[in-house]
């Protein structure tokens, strides 16, 4: 059988592998064809895309934006875009430089309250240009002042606990515009997650697509099939595309796996094909 995964992370931003790893693994998985998702980066596509070639599966660039939304954020996929987009890039250094303006904060406030951590720590751990808030996650888990990352969210990190410092993020239709001048296709990430304050989702997604989104990832590691059902609705009533993936990070969510998430996600492979037709006619 021949399995998608269109949303996985690298070690290029918070996952705990390296690209040729996440591929391996997804070699083993049975997946053929995958889009590598770094938040705010795109430094792992070409050499996913080599291994790739090796290992006969296909490689989609891909890119996962954070955006401002209220109190929370909101996820902006970017599927076939051309990852060698100079503005794009640009636009992506400056996200990444707004996060190592705000990751020292979020130390400092740890630091107030007596637990003992330096940013040198986190970014001898991350090895990588886009460090985050996961990999702050990762060195208080080694230092067992927490037990997971959801912990470190939760008590520390998420808005109104003390650890939260906000950043500068674009906003949705913004993240929309970025993807589609490196001529990508947008899909709201993980609609679970969408914190919607007024109106609902589906308002929400209705504004988004006149802000030219081009799908929902319906599938995913921990919709219910009842929230899957929802979105695959959702999807056909505003007429969007349908995504799915499984948001494998490696060790940073220990219970996602590629391909499969939490071994009950099933992506159609069909859906690949209609993103490819409409990928085209960008
Ligand atoms: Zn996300
Ligand atoms: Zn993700």
């Amino acid at each position: 059988m021949n399995r998608l995964d269109l949303h996985l992370h690298t070690n290029r931003s918070d996952g705990s592998f390296t690209p040729t790893q996440v591929l391996e693994l997804a070699h083993e998985a049975g997946v053929t064809a995958l889009a590598i998702t770094d938040h705010d980066i795109m430094m792992g596509i070409p050499e996913a895309t080599l291994v790739g070639q090796q290992l006969g599966i296909e490689v989609i660039p891909g890119i996962e934006i954070s955006s401002n939304f209220g109190d929370s954020e909101l996820h902006m996929l970017g599927y076939f875009l051309d990852w060698q987009d100079v503005r794009l890039n640009e636009r992506l250094s400056t996200l990444r430089e707004s996060r190592h303006r705000r990751n020292p904060q979020i130390i400092e406030r740890l630091q107030s309250l007596g637990i003992d951590i330096t940013y040198d720590e986190v970014r001898a751990l991350a090895g990588t240009d886009s460090v985050g808030r996961p990999h702050i996650a990762r060195v208080l888990m080694e230092k067992h002042v927490v037990a997971s990352a959801k912990e470190a969210f939760d008590r520390f990190f998420a808005n109104g606990k003390p650890a939260y410092v906000p950043r500068d993020l674009p906003s949705p239709a913004e993240a929309i515009q970025w993807i589609k001048a490196a001529k990508g296709l947008a899909v709201l990430a993980h609609p679970t997650w969408v914190k919607t304050t007024e109106g609902t989702l589906t308002d929400l997604v209705r504004q988004l697509k006149a802000d030219g989104l081009n799908g929902v990832e319906v599938h995913y590691s921990t919709h219910t099939a009842r929230q899957t059902r929802e979105y695959l609705t959702l999807a056909k009533q505003v007429g969007l595309l349908v995504t799915g993936g499984s948001d494998f990070h490696g060790l940073t969510k220990p219970d996602i796996e590629v391909g499969i998430g939490r071994g009950t996600l099933h992506i159609p492979y069909s859906l690949l094909h209609k993103l490819k037709d409409a990928a085209a006619q960008l």
